[in-house]
């Protein structure tokens, strides 16, 4: 699973993300960030700038989330940082092909 990728956010149809400089919260939806949010787009989030509303900072923490609830939750501030689906900001572990069982 590539996990961090536009392709993979429009699956979900929402982006949280976290201003790792003053911690505020927002959930991007398509209205938000506009046509990047589409299945196909496999540009990585990691590599998209955001910049925060409050105090313009650029470097965020991004989620995914598992559940509406968890969209609330997150941006409530309750959410724990180990709910979500990952860290998007760390690299993603390397998808080498894995081999799976081989059928004969
Ligand atoms: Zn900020």
């Amino acid at each position: 699973m590539t996990g961090c990728n536009w392709h993979t956010v429009a699956g979900y149809g929402v982006l949280l993300v976290e201003c790792k400089d003053c911690g505020r919260r927002g959930a991007l939806r398509k209205e938000d960030v506009g046509t990047r949010m589409h299945q196909g787009n496999m540009r990585e989030i990691n590599r998209e700038k955001f910049k925060c509303r409050k105090c313009g900072g650029t470097e965020v923490r991004a989620y995914l989330p598992k559940s509406q609830d968890q969209v609330e939750m997150f941006l409530a501030g309750r959410s724990d940082r180990h709910d979500a689906t990952g860290d998007l900001s760390r690299r993603p572990e390397p998808a080498g092909p894995t081999p799976s069982t081989r059928r004969q």
